[in-house]
């Protein structure tokens, strides 16, 4: 039987612009206890960037991760505006399941339809939070339907088309598995995440294969690598191999590693099969590129890139 990480799950949350992906984060964290009391939102969970307030759209990816019943919930956030594509599928390629978050009002949009094609596709597994239900107009059932003629519309194989549904109102901080029957709590969201969407596997005794899915820069570390372990495991101080999408290989001491807890990264000493973490060492990383023990150098398939990068 294969091993999985019954301790972990890799979600990515996807949503039309405003349906409410930042505000159910935030409860998320919220109820989960993953901030202390005295310890604020700073900033809303996924919003943070101006840029993206300007425009309205999502355009940095986000990692947040929440311990609920002793299992670390990575929580990616994904833009949702089609000029985005390459990262959407990144991030898609990271994850095992998504959160598809729809405004109980308004329903379907552009960018559910978007973002939803490119989950399906990925063979992931949608769990929905039909959102804002405590919304006069809202009209779940009807938006339920919707959200299934979208699934078979997008071609959703037959275990897609079995989501679940989890009903909720981000703003009031509550849930439940029928649209009239709210409850102050997120429980519904975390159990049904817990339940329909797989652990990874657990392939920690494979050789390394760690992907930079996306970059982050910081003064002092430099370049730091976004990414999956694939299989395997990293440590702190190993001697790796970085191959670099023209074919080229260079090796690196990984010199920090980091995990993520709430909105902060944590620095950890060692990551395996499974985990979501950044690498920091090797100044000229790139989005694509797999990390690898030097003596045992296996590429993982390269991926999209159709938007500018990190210089
Ligand atoms: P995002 O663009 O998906 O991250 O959406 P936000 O979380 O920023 O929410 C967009 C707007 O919808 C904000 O004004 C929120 O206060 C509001 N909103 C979010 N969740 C709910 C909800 O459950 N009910 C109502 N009525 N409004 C909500």
């Amino acid at each position: 039987m294969t091993q999985v990480r019954e301790d972990l799950r890799n979600i990515a949350i996807i949503a039309h612009v405003d349906h409410g992906k930042t505000t159910l984060v935030d409860q998320l964290l919220h109820y989960s206890g993953t901030f202390r009391e005295n310890e604020q939102v700073a900033e809303r969970a996924m919003d943070s960037n101006d840029i993206e307030k300007e425009r309205g759209i999502t355009i940095l990816a986000k990692n947040t991760a929440i311990n609920y019943k002793d299992t670390h919930i990575n929580i990616l956030d994904t833009p949702g505006h089609a000029d985005f594509g390459g990262e959407v599928e990144r991030i898609m390629k990271m994850v095992d399941g998504v959160l598809l978050v729809v405004d109980a009002f308004e329903g379907c949009m552009p960018q559910t339809r978007f973002v939803l094609k490119k989950a399906l596709e990925q063979k992931l597994r949608p769990v929905v939070v039909l959102n804002k239900i405590d919304r006069p107009n809202a009209r779940p059932s009807e938006v339920v339907d919707e959200v299934l003629d979208l699934f078979i519309e997008l071609g959703a194989d037959d275990d897609q088309l079995e989501f679940p549904v989890v009903y909720a109102s981000a703003l009031n901080g509550t849930s439940s598995y029928e649209p009239d029957a709210q409850e102050e709590t997120m429980q519904p969201i975390f159990d049904t995440i817990l339940e329909h969407i797989p652990a990874p596997i657990d392939n920690q005794n494979d050789p390394l294969q760690f992907q930079v899915t996306l970059l982050d820069y910081n003064d002092y570390l430099g370049r730091i690598g976004i990414g999956r372990v694939f299989r395997g495991t990293i440590q702190v101080g190993q001697q790796v191999a970085l191959m670099k999408t023209d074919g080229t290989v260079k090796n690196f001491r990984v010199s920090k590693l980091f995990g993520f807890i709430g909105l902060k990264r944590v620095e950890i000493e060692e990551a395996k099969a499974g985990d979501i973490i950044a690498v920091a060492g090797m100044e000229d990383i790139n989005v694509g590129e797999t990390v690898c023990p030097i003596e045992n150098q296996e590429a993982l398939p390269t991926l999209r890139i159709d938007e500018p990068t990190l210089q």
